[in-house]
C-alpha cells in the first residue's frame, strides 16, 4: 500500500491546498494531510479547528484522512509506514526552502521519498497568507477557499487578528 503525507500549516486551507490533495489522492492508497503543530509559528486556528476545515473538505475522498502532530514529519511518516511526503511548489522561494528540507527529511528517514507537485494555474499565487491579508482588507476570498467554509474562515479571522 503506497502512502503519502501531506504536512503543512493549513493556517487555514485553501483551495491549492485542496488541489494538491485531490491530485494526490489519486496516485496514492492512502493520503495523511498532516497538520504540523509548530509552537515557533503563530496561528489564527487552533488545530481542532484545521483538522475540522480539512475534514469538511476532504469528506467526499475516501482514501484521504487528516491528523495532527508536533513531531518531526520524517519521523510522523516513518511511524505511519508511508512512502512519500507531498509538497507543493509554488515558486522559486518553495523551491529553496523544499530543497533543504527534502535533505533533512531524507537524512533523518533515507527510504520516505518527497514528491513536489506544481500548483494548477489559478492557484499559483495563493497562500494562506494572502487569505488574511484578503480578509483584513475587506476583499472577497471567493474562489480562494472552498465554499462551505470560506465563512467561518472570514469570521474566524476577522474576530482573531490584531486583538
Ligand atoms: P504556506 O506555505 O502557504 O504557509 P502551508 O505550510 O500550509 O502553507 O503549506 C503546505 C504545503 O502546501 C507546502 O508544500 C506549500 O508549498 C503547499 N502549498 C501552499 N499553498 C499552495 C498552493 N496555492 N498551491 C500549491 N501548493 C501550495
Amino acid at each position: 500500500m503506497k502512502i503519502a503525507v501531506y504536512p503543512g500549516s493549513f493556517d487555514p486551507i485553501t483551495l491549492g491546498h485542496l488541489d494538491i490533495i485531490e491530485r494526490t489522492s489519486k496516485i496514492f492508497d492512502k493520503v495523511i494531510v498532516l497538520v504540523a503543530i509548530n509552537h515557533n509559528k503563530r496561528a489564527i486556528f487552533t488545530t481542532e479547528e484545521k483538522i475540522e476545515m480539512i475534514k469538511k473538505v476532504t469528506s467526499k475522498l475516501q482514501n484521504v484522512c487528516v491528523e495532527a502532530s508536533s513531531d518531526l514529519v520524517s519521523k510522523f511518516a516513518k511511524n505511519a509506514n508511508a512512502n512519500v511526503i507531498i509538497r507543493g511548489l509554488r515558486n522559486f522561494n518553495d523551491y529553496q526552502d523544499e530543497i533543504s528540507l527534502f535533505q533533512f527529511n531524507r537524512s533523518i528517514a533515507p527510504n520516505i521519498d518527497t514528491f513536489a507537485l506544481f500548483p494548477s494555474a489559478n492557484n499559483l499565487f495563493l497562500s494562506s497568507s494572502s487569505i488574511k491579508e484578503l480578509v483584513l482588507f475587506d476583499a472577497s476570498i471567493k474562489g480562494y477557499v472552498p465554499e462551505e467554509i470560506e465563512e467561518f474562515i472570514r469570521e474566524t479571522i476577522k474576530n482573531r487578528i490584531n486583538k
